[in-house]
């Protein structure tokens, strides 16, 4: 990446391909000879159509998405799904729903999830801090439950699905929240119900919400639910209902070029498998300097949170680093420490940089 731009490890918004911002550059004043900027468009128009079809299309593409689930370009954030999700998916709230609680974004989920079903953790990592993910044979799932709710990968906590439990539920609904791994790799989309994201952790800039959902799902909301909510309003109206954030799906369609461009998500997966090794080997064989709380086989190839052994010297970590031009690499607040995020834009190089500083680091104050 070019010398004026810094490593940034933050958790979302992040880093963006360098690639895509140049791209974004060059047709910011006239977008291929439209005379106008994406953001002066009319989201009705045809310039802006070609841009969310073909943005939805490489998505598709990516993701090997059937013509059984529809795209929704929203907005909101994963915050609004929270309670979109069961107000969609349930008929009143009474309705039973199971979640399972693996860090503070699934536990947020429930809590809104709450206000409009009635939700059931059927299994909290809460008493081991947020370090793993259950074992699926021992889950006791409610045959009632309208859905099972995951967060893939926790964003706060570094804890990542590898592979996903079987909704043993009536209607065998799986909702995820992807939304700080998504298109980090391959994603087999048949075995969800509903897969969400907000786009400003992978693939853009805050203010656009990815919802992939299958068409039968879709049309049974709530009595209440106000329409910015209604799965069925955005998918009849090709996510054009009210103003679309165009700006953002357009930048969102700039990535998913660029993801293609990759090779698509089998080669990225690989780019962020390598990224991930790298830093877990180097807090891993540390000899205690810097620890990952995660158990081995569920950490994040996405977050990667690390504590100090000696914490008091976690400021001039971040300190240091700065100046070293890697940012963004303290903790959340709620659980301190240090976390490196890793997206699919943090190119090898800035963890290369990261892990050498790390072993010098350790040298000068082991
Ligand atoms: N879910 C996860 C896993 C997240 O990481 C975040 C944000 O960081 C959210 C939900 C909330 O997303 P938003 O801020 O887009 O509402």
């Amino acid at each position: 990446q070019s010398s004026d731009r810094v490593f940034n490890f933050a958790a979302g918004p992040a880093i963006l391909p360098e690639v895509v911002l140049r791209k974004a550059e060059s047709e910011l004043v006239t977008w291929r000879g439209s005379g106008m900027s994406v953001m002066e468009m009319s989201h009705r128009g045809k310039e802006f159509r070609s841009i969310i079809e073909k943005a939805e299309s490489d998505l598709r593409s990516l993701l090997s998405i059937s013509s059984d689930y529809v795209v929704l370009f929203l907005q909101g954030g994963a915050t609004t799904q929270f309670a979109a999700i069961p107000l969609n998916l349930c008929e009143s709230g009474d309705d039973e729903v199971d979640y399972l609680v693996t860090g503070s974004w699934s536990d947020k989920a429930v809590k809104e999830a709450q206000k409009f079903c009635t939700p059931n953790v059927i299994w909290s990592g809460k008493s081991e801090k947020y370090t793993k993910t259950p074992d699926f044979d021992s889950l006791e799932q409610n045959s009632n439950a309208k859905y099972l709710h995951i967060c893939a990968n926790e964003t706060i906590h570094g804890v990542e699905f590898k592979n996903y439990p079987v909704p043993k539920n009536k209607a065998e609904i799986l909702v995820a929240d992807m939304s700080s791994n998504f298109c980090s790799k391959p994603v087999d989309v048949s075995k969800f119900g509903i897969i969400y994201a907000g786009a400003q952790k992978n693939v853009g800039p805050s203010g656009v919400t990815i919802v992939i959902i299958r068409k039968d799902l879709i049309g049974k909301a709530q009595g209440i639910t106000p329409v910015m909510l209604d799965y069925k309003i955005h998918a009849d109206n090709g996510s054009l209902y009210n103003t679309p954030p165009c700006y953002g799906i357009y930048m969102c369609g700039l990535v998913f070029e660029d993801l293609l461009n990759q090779g698509g998500l089998v080669e990225v997966e690989k780019k962020n498998i390598r990224k991930a090794q790298i830093l877990y080997e180097t807090i891993d064989k540390s000899g205690g300097f810097y620890r990952s709380p995660v158990e081995k086989s569920v950490r994040s190839l996405m977050n990667v949170p690390f504590t100090l052994e000696k914490s008091e010297l976690e400021e001039e970590f971040i300190k240091e680093a700065s100046k070293e031009k890697m940012v963004q690499l303290k903790g959340h607040r709620s659980v301190g420490g240090m976390r490196a995020s890793i997206y699919n834009a943090m190119p090898l190089a800035g963890v290369e940089k990261l892990v050498a500083f790390m072993k010098d680091f350790q040298a000068r104050h082991g």
